[in-house]
């Protein structure tokens, strides 16, 4: 299968009938990882053709292929091997694409014609805890729920607790410049990141020490979290650690409306409290958490808060927070809700309705706290037009002093592809211009992908022709991950929204 056809592969099936590997190939990377390191067989590289893309799952049920069956999968062991082949890919003109966990959900790992997918799982160790400095250095293909459990173990966390930390690795999370749970008391992974080791496109291998602080320019590091694979393979990441907290407490509250919950959220960052924990849903999700719960029949909006810490700072904190939240008219409720969040905080309720054929999509965007009630009107009224049964709900669980994070869930109902799809593309037309519109950025801690690519013009202005020519310079080739973040593709990549756009939202917001 060469590049050529590979625009025009939308099934499986024509995807293995046209299926040829490239045995040479295959040889001369097996001479890198060892040849039991390379996969070959058609059904074990189709497993990588998707990461979690909605888009690609809802093509992949109705046995369609949204971009390619990457041409082979090789499983390094280490930082040496992970530039060897980058350098072979280099001097030989063949893409090459990182790949995590394929948990991300923009389809940043997926291949769009003639890539190498380089997984990244087998470098997985923990290099050092360094009590001293509150730092671990760890190998980028580490899983997220191993590393917290070797933390915890010694009474230590991250602090970044993404609801997929079972499913994805630190390299990703690093290269996704992602936001865990817990992010409004320890920031999201640019705060957390000390250091790193990566691989840039031509096989140089580049170090960011972990110290402190530095002034020296522009930060290198900076240039490589959130460059979803594009400038480098990062291959070892340092990362701020805590002493596991002494005390956690939650409040749980219930608001007259959602002006007021947004309104104590706001006073509560601006007053500089650090909660661990704050959400926020609207109607729709507040009602599917609180039903029979006595204080919501009157002040229907769900507030959780969780503050942690010392015993005195708790104190101050919960008690500052319910003083503000009182000034809003909350009220104390019973800790129901937050208790069965804490029970599923890491599982991916998408799969329940993708196996139940419901095309179910969450969309995060983050504005500004004066947008932000104006941007919620607006997004909730359009989406609702696009389709009758459309399910729509929201909350904000990433806060700020100057905003949040709004994420969204929309889910289709069940249909046939050929019209959901259109649909769904329409959804994220809306959702992305809207938020354009208000002032807001299009994406808050799920990246760019692939998916965002057509905002990325809108979203980032000149800045999208700077990351272009640092793409141009680090890599003239366009040989790693190319065509995503909005980056040119290579000549005859697939475009996989093609045949399935509503009112061409595969080249929309340009
Ligand atoms: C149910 C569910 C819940 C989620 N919850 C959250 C959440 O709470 N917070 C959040 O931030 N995200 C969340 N995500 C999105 C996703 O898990 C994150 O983006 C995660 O960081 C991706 O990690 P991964 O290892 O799976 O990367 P992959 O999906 O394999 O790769 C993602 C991108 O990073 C690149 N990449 C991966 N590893 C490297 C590396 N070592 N060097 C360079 N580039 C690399 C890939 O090429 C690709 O472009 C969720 C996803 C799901 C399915």
């Amino acid at each position: 299968m060469d590049a050529s056809t590979i625009g025009t592969i939308d099934t499986i099936a024509a995807a293995r009938r046209h299926d040829r590997v490239d045995t040479g190939l295959a040889e001369a990377f097996g001479q890198i990882v060892g040849a039991q390191q390379v996969i070959t067989a058609f059904d074990a590289r189709l497993a990588y053709a998707r990461d979690r893309l909605p888009f690609a799952v809802f093509r992949e049920r109705a046995g369609g292929i949204a971009g390619a069956v990457p041409r082979l999968v090789l499983r390094p062991a280490d930082a040496a091997q992970v530039a060897a082949i980058v350098r072979h890919a280099c001097a030989n003109g063949i893409p090459v694409i990182p790949y995590g966990s394929g948990s991300g959900v923009l389809g940043g790992a997926i291949a769009l014609g003639g890539e190498v997918l380089v997984d990244l799982r087998r470098l997985d160790r923990i290099v050092a805890i360094h009590p001293l400095d509150a730092m671990v250095t760890v190998e980028c293909g580490m899983n997220g729920a191993r590393l917290e459990a070797a933390l915890d173990a010694q009474g230590l966390t991250t602090g970044h607790l993404p609801q997929s930390i079972e499913i994805s690795t630190v390299g990703g999370w690093v290269a996704c410049r992602g936001g865990g749970q817990a992010s409004s008391r320890y920031g999201k992974i640019e705060d957390i990141v000390v250091g790193l080791k990566a691989v840039l496109p031509d096989g140089r291998s580049i170090e960011v020490r972990p110290v402190a602080r530095r002034s020296v320019g522009p930060s290198i590091l900076d240039l490589l979290v959130g460059s979803e694979g594009v400038f480098g393979i990062i291959t070892e990441v340092t990362l701020r650690v805590w002493k596991k907290p002494a005390l956690e407490r939650a409040v749980v509250l219930a608001f007259p409306s959602l002006p007021a919950a947004w309104g104590c959220a706001r006073e509560m960052m601006q007053a500089e409290l650090r909660p661990q924990i704050v959400r926020i849903y609207d109607h729709v999700e507040s009602a599917e958490r609180t039903r029979d719960l006595a204080p919501f029949e009157t002040r229907p909006i769900l507030a959780m808060m969780a503050f942690c810490g010392s015993e005195p700072m708790v104190a101050a904190e919960s008690s500052t927070a319910l003083a503000i939240a009182a000034a809003f008219d909350g009220r104390q409720a019973p800790l129901g809700p937050f208790e069965h969040w804490q029970q599923n905080r890491y599982v991916a309720y998408s799969q329940k309705w993708h196996a139940a054929g419901y095309f179910n999509d969450t969309i995060e965007v983050t504005a500004n706290w004066s947008a932000i009630p104006a941007l919620y009107e607006a997004i909730a009224l359009a989406v609702r037009q696009v389709h009758p049964l459309l399910h729509f709900g929201a909350h904000w669980s990433h806060v700020y002093p100057e905003g949040a994070c709004q994420y969204m869930t929309v889910r289709l109902p069940p249909m046939d592809a050929q019209t959901a799809l259109p649909l769904h593309a329409e959804l994220w037309q809306v959702v992305q211009d809207l938020t354009l519109a208000h002032g807001g950025s299009i994406a808050h801690h799920h990246g760019a992908g692939l998916f965002r690519g057509p905002w990325m013009g809108r979203e980032l202005g000149t800045g999208l022709d700077v990351l272009q020519a640092i793409k141009d310079a680090l890599d003239p080739g366009n040989l790693l991950n190319p065509g995503k973040l909005g980056l040119r593709p290579r000549a005859g990549a697939k475009d996989i929204r093609q045949g399935f756009t509503g009112r061409g939202a595969g080249h929309g917001g340009d």
